[in-house]
């Protein structure tokens, strides 16, 4: 009996032990904040630039162009040829400058150079996109090439808004301004921009990395691109705008994976078939995903978030070392946070048979898989052969459908100058969000840049509520006048910030304990 008292009393210490200590880490971390740069004014003229109805208009137009890339077709050459005119027209300071160069890559994709006074400081490069995807014109509730305002006149309808005309016009919108304003930048420039974005960049990206190392640049200070959003009321308990600076990148593998056994009449079924050992094996994939892991950017981000959640999420979001294993379960099971966590497999091409009495004698689909950064391929294909665990199934990999995953950039604030300029110059813009590094899920052009930078940093400064993120790639894709504003200045802030040369002294983050 003494000794049952003796035990029940140790596991009320452990208890409040564990209490205690949780109580701290969580103070510790809640307590701790970085020194910020003032904010963006809002008068123009005073390193602030105000949307005009002109600069509205400029961006707007570029809806209207055409230029969709289509993985089996040709793009419409003269779409491409007006949008660029109209990009050169609308920006006369751009085009004319002394200090600005720019030559058409590819006939189509165009790379611009500002000189700096510096040439001893490394260029970087701000990057966007000319084309956009394809439209299934009955689902959208506007003609998706008119660039179709709303009612109260706040936003624009159209394909391309959000990814990525909106970046190209306020980066050029923003250039037009410090040029004329009479600012000539320390560190030298580039804006790149690719007209195959969405059909890898094959032939857009890769030859503007191509003409920079002809060119002899072969190393960027940074370099920016499309990517991760600003966060609005994604997060339970978080009320605070979440600013998600990509890092890095997933890879990604297409699989066809395939049977072939005997078929015959639908009357005489084998134990059997083509059909019935190809759904086992897509089942097995689907069901018995690789693991998820709370890894070092994983934990950032969370430390990062941990300050502005509420109770209790705070405090497990602040004790890792003993809320690991909860936090994994809870990622591997929500169905857009799983991809930051692990390499994801997805069966999305599914085909066998072709009359309703015949058994087929072979099956095939196509496994796509987003790579994880920590997985290599070998290990996605080892997971693969050991989850479908069947010989009869061949697999073999789809031609051209491999990518690596991206090297992680620096994300440490105190010490990557690169990733504390981003941060900086986008906390300028939205006041009061916590930024975070992540994993960027969907593809952008930054992998043809991966040799010419270790700082590459995939962002677009725009808010997004849970609605227009599902608008990217769909139907009745929007952007808003706040938006293309702020995206505006983002980058007017940015060609000022980005002159640094060393990283600014923050206030002291405890997160030791
Ligand atoms: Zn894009």
């Amino acid at each position: 009996m003494n000794s049952c008292v003796a035990l029940l009393r140790l596991f009320g210490v452990f208890i409040a032990a564990l209490v205690v200590i949780c109580a701290i880490r969580t103070f510790a971390v809640i307590s701790s904040s970085d020194r910020k740069l003032s904010p963006c004014s809002k008068v123009e003229g005073d390193e602030f630039i105000e949307l005009t109805e002109r600069r509205w208009n400029a961006f707007k137009k570029t809806l209207t162009f055409k230029t969709i890339s289509r993985e089996s077709a040709q793009f419409d050459i003269e779409e491409f040829q007006g949008l660029l005119k109209h990009i050169i027209g609308e920006h006369p300071t751009v085009f004319s400058s002394k200090i600005v160069t720019y030559q058409f890559v590819a006939n189509y994709s165009l790379l611009i150079h500002v000189q700096g006074k510096n040439r001893d400081l490394l260029p970087y490069m701000v990057a966007a996109h000319l084309d956009v995807v394809p439209v299934v014109e009955s689902q959208w509730s506007v003609d998706p090439f008119n660039a179709t305002e709303d009612a109260e006149g706040t936003l624009v309808y159209g394909r391309g808004a959000l990814d990525d005309k909106g970046s190209l016009m306020a980066q050029l919108s923003a250039l037009e301004s410090f040029l004329k304003r009479g600012r000539i930048p320390e560190r030298s420039f580039y804006l790149a921009y690719g007209h195959d974005e969405e059909v890898m960049g094959k032939v857009g990206a890769v030859n503007i990395a191509r003409t920079l190392k002809r060119q002899s640049v072969d190393k960027l200070h940074f370099v920016i691109d499309e990517g991760m959003l600003v966060l609005k009321d994604m997060l339970p308990g978080i009320k605070q705008n979440i600013i998600s600076i990509g890092v890095s990148e997933k890879g990604f593998l297409n699989l066809n994976i395939s049977v072939e056994y005997t078929g015959g009449h639908s009357s005489m079924p084998n134990k059997e078939s083509a059909v019935s050992i190809m759904a086992r094996a897509v089942h097995r994939l689907h069901t018995q995903q690789m693991p998820a892991l709370v890894d070092q950017l994983m934990e950032e981000t969370l430390l990062k978030l941990a300050p502005v959640a509420g109770f209790p999420v705070n405090a497990v979001l602040s004790n890792l070392w003993l809320f690991r294993p909860l936090i994994t379960w809870g990622l591997s099971n929500h169905k857009t946070l799983q991809g930051m966590a692990r390499t994801t497999t997805a069966p999305t091409i599914f085909h066998a048979g072709t009359k309703s009495n015949v058994i087929p004698s072979s099956a095939w689909a196509v496994i796509n898989h987003r790579i994880h950064p920590r997985d290599s391929k070998e290990e996605v294909l080892t997971h693969v052969r050991n989850t479908i665990n069947d010989m009869r199934v061949t697999i073999t990999e789809l031609a051209g459908s491999y990518f690596p995953s991206h090297p992680i950039s620096a994300f440490d604030r105190k010490t990557s100058l690169q990733y504390q300029v981003i941060a900086d110059t986008a906390e300028q813009l939205f006041e009061g969000g916590i930024t975070v590094p992540s994993l960027m899920v969907a593809a952008t052009d930054t992998k043809h840049y991966l040799d010419l930078s270790d700082n590459i940093y995939r962002f677009n400064p725009v808010l997004v509520g849970p609605k227009d993120l599902a608008s990217i790639h769909a139907e009745d894709e929007l952007l808003s006048k706040d938006n293309y504003q702020r995206m505006i200045n983002f980058y007017y802030h940015l060609f000022i910030n980005a002159d640094r040369t060393t990283v600014r002294e923050l206030r002291h983050e405890n997160h030791e304990l």
